[in-house]
């Protein structure tokens, strides 16, 4: 059975692009008899918005879209610190103390989450009470785990590179994991076999790949669709001004006709569909 999810952060409204989100996670599960879910990544405790879950939920619903809806990220905070304390125990994780502005001066490339973090921590001995994020050791890890692949709906199979992000933060100052272990270790833990998601995140990916072969995890397939754009072709961001679902309803748009424009295809969709983290 196919089993898709939705897996909105509540810090900031949906826009159109979570809507086709939505609705292509939404059609590949439920038209071939499989479970659509919505999943609140309210992980980042300081950014996150609670009373935003329910306007997902009408959202959604004005979407004409029907889920069932797991626990959300704050729920699940002992299954993430359990999962770092296997990788701190298997040696693959160390504290970092280096800011944003340290890494952007010593990092000698760019990938696809900004400054790729050149290892300055790592091997450095800091004092125990240091405030410190816990990266992985990206280099360790596949010497334990070998060779990986994985396998894109749409971008076919796939070799792990999970060096592409480099020592990516595992656990984060303040809270017990980063995006990447936490959405891991739910997909795992809700059953989700086609994590359906958006092609910026496609890079993320080759890191996940790593943490479910380091913790022992089923590996589901991934469906990573291209995004939609604005007039001036760039991805829609609410920074950027773009409207939310909830504003082009009050104006009087019709969610479940958008939908069918939506899956018609009738809003640019980026031709280049940023599969390669190079
Ligand atoms: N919570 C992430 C976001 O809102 C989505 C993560 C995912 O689909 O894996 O961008």
């Amino acid at each position: 059975m196919i089993v898709t999810r939705f897996a909105p952060s509540p810090n900031g409204m949906l826009h159109m692009g979570h809507a086709f989100s939505a609705i292509t996670a939404h059609d590949l599960a439920v038209n071939a008899g499989g479970r659509f879910l919505l999943r609140i990544e309210d992980i980042d405790g300081v950014r996150s918005k609670p009373e935003l879950a329910d306007a997902f939920r009408e959202d959604l619903a004005g979407l004409g879209l029907g889920w069932e809806e797991v626990a959300a990220q704050s729920k699940r905070t002992d299954t993430y610190t359990a999962a770092a304390h296997t990788l701190r125990e298997a040696g693959l994780l160390y504290p970092c103390v280096c800011s944003r502005a340290d890494i952007a001066a010593a990092a000698s490339r760019i990938g696809a989450e900004g400054p790729v973090y050149p290892g300055t921590c790592k091997g450095k001995m800091l004092p125990a009470d240091t405030a410190a994020v816990w990266r992985l050791d990206v280099r360790e890890a596949i010497s334990r785990t070998g060779d990986l692949q994985w396998n894109d709906a749409l971008a076919g199979r796939q070799n792990a590179d999970p060096l592409a992000l480099g020592d990516v933060v595992i656990v984060r100052k303040d809270e017990p994991a980063s995006y990447h272990l936490a959405a891991t270790l739910d997909d795992a833990a809700d059953g989700v076999t086609l994590v359906t998601r958006g092609a910026d995140l496609f890079a993320a990916t080759h890191i996940h790949r790593l943490l479910q072969a380091l913790l022992d995890l089923p590996v589901p397939r991934w469906h990573h669709h291209p995004l939609i754009l604005d007039e001036q072709g760039r991805k829609l961001a609410k920074r950027r001004g773009s409207q939310s679902l909830a504003d082009l309803r009050q104006s009087g748009l019709d969610g479940q006709q958008l939908g069918t424009e939506l899956r018609a295809g009738r809003y640019t969709v980026s031709p280049d569909t940023p599969y390669r983290n190079s």
